[in-house]
């Protein structure tokens, strides 16, 4: 039970952390947004966040998403995953990353899985090695350890206590686990966009070495990236048999 500190209007559905109303969120934003941008940053804070993309006009410019911080000297992203030290971008890249893995055992509980080759056999035999579920078969899960996006109640929250530590993997250790029961690689988090570059050079690597056997590519994103990425994405969606999930998080400008 929380009270709106806009509206005055009490409400289990109110959210303590937040302080105002869905209605005033939607219809008052000019009055309610400067409130829920408080919890926004308090929920940063905690992490060594950045409060807001970096905006300095001498900064390195990052155009991975749409956030397109431009990232003053020794300041970080808002991801937090790109340091500017010297001009020159630092922490990660196309061939190290901060993220970790593991093996789920097909069918699963991807989003996808109710309409993907994995889950259901569509696209047998080209797509899929069983004309029903894969069982047998494994998904790698990917795990990015950073976001875009500050959604205030995340279900993956803990990738924040991750992504300011220092330990980076590489494409070739990811790959490496692709064993021959993995038929698909999803990469989740956090959020796969911060780290696209790394994931296109790993998903490419894995399907050479696959060449000649069904391995598909999936994502699960919030859907910031800069549309040239997009494109590689859909490509190598499309040529494995892969999906990608967009997880729309609000039809209302102001949410
Ligand atoms: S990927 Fe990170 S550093 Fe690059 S624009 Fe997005 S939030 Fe900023
Ligand atoms: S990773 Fe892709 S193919 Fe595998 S279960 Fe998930 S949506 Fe289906
Ligand atoms: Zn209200």
């Amino acid at each position: 039970m929380a009270r709106c500190a806009v509206c005055d209007v009490t409400s289990s559905y109110i959210s303590k952390e937040i302080g105002v109303c869905l209605r005033c969120i939607r219809e008052r934003p000019e009055d309610a947004l400067p409130h829920a941008m408080c919890a926004h940053r308090r929920s940063r804070t905690a992490f060594g966040l950045p409060e807001r993309p970096p905006k300095n006009p001498d900064g390195l410019t990052c155009k991975i998403c749409v956030n397109e911080c431009r990232i003053p000297e020794n300041g970080i992203g808002y991801c937090g995953l790109r340091r500017n030290e010297g001009g020159k971008i630092r922490d990660v890249s196309s061939q190290r990353g901060k993220l970790s893995w593991y093996h789920d055992p097909l069918p699963t509980n991807c989003v996808g899985d109710w309409v993907c080759p994995g889950g259901t056999g569509a696209g047998y035999p080209e797509y899929a090695y069983c004309p029903g579920p894969e069982r047998g078969y494994k998904n790698l899960a990917v795990f990015f350890h950073a976001c875009s996006f500050n959604c205030l109640f995340c279900q993956n929250w803990h990738f924040r206590e991750e992504t300011l530590k220092p330990r980076t993997r590489s494409v070739d250790e990811l790959v490496a686990d692709v064993v021959e029961r993995t038929s698909c690689i999803c990469y989740f988090g956090g959020d796969p966009v911060p780290q696209l570059p790394f994931s296109l050079r790993a998903s490419r690597l894995a399907m050479e070495r696959n060449k000649g056997r069904i391995l598909r590519v999936c994502w699960e994103t919030n859907g910031s990236m800069n549309r040239h990425l997009l494109d590689r994405m859909v490509e190598l969606a499309l040529k494995s048999g892969g999906c990608i999930k967009f997880d729309l998080k609000a039809w209302n400008e102001n949410l």
